[in-house]
């Protein structure tokens, strides 16, 4: 798997364990605190981990947030998250997934730039209960950790073409399990091979990690 850099901007619960378990999945991972306490506690679990106030502009640029991947922003008090996020954007930050306490707060972060905003415990809770309406499925991946079911909209190369047509299965090592339109919403599930891809359609893809990021992802356009 590609390593890639990451920066986790406030080392509360949500963030501490993202920062740990990204590390743990062998990224490179900065992490951010204005308290020297949680800076501390991850440092032995993360590359690199600095006490700092966020909310200074100079703070994000020495960081060079810029050129991570993603940069998260983890603090759940309204001000200096909406505030931080909007810094980072003015800065090009290429991904920034923000987290919220609400909705509201969740509206706020989107406005000023949040490419994804996450309201945790909403967002688990959602997890579960489909984890739990569908026991089969979801116990059983889990156990295959070189597997991975992806969201991935199509490299410019897939429009217009049916999967027959690109071989799919044998030159990306990818199957399709269901295509989804952007427009309205609706999901396609076991898609025949003659189904032509549209622009505005997402794939649905079972792969192994490593063929992903070699085949579909590294191809261009592919996205989480
Ligand atoms: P959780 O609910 O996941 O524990 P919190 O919102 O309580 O999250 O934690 C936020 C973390 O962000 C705290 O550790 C806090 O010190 C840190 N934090 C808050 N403001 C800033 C800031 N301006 N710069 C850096 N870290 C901050």
């Amino acid at each position: 798997m590609k390593k890639k850099r990451f920066a986790v901007i406030g080392l509360g619960k949500f963030g501490f364990y993202l920062a740990r378990d990204l590390a743990n999945q062998g990224h490179s991972v900065i992490g951010i605190d204005k308290n020297e306490k949680p800076v501390e506690e991850i440092s032995e679990f993360i590359s690199h981990a600095v006490v700092a106030d966020a909310r200074k502009r100079e703070v994000l640029k020495n960081l060079n947030l810029d050129q991570m991947e993603t940069v998260v922003v983890a603090i759940g008090s309204m001000t200096p998250s909406v505030l931080i996020t909007l810094y980072l954007k003015e800065m090009g930050c290429r991904y920034i997934l923000a987290k919220a306490i609400d909705e509201d707060h969740a509206t706020l972060l989107s406005l000023v730039g949040a490419h994804e905003v996450t309201i945790p415990e909403r967002d688990a809770a959602v997890r579960e209960a489909k984890r739990l309406s569908m026991p089969n499925l979801v116990d059983f991946l889990p156990m295959l950790p070189e597997y991975c079911l992806a969201d991935i909209a199509p490299p410019a190369e897939f429009i217009g073409k049916t999967l027959a047509e690109l071989d799919i299965r044998k030159r990306f090592k990818i199957h399709v399990i269901g295509i989804k339109s952007e427009s309205d919403g609706s999901i396609h599930l076991m898609p025949s091979a003659d189904h032509r891809i549209r622009p505005g359609e997402r794939l649905y893809v079972l792969a192994r990690k490593e063929d992903l990021e070699q085949g579909v992802l590294a191809s261009g356009e592919g996205q989480k």
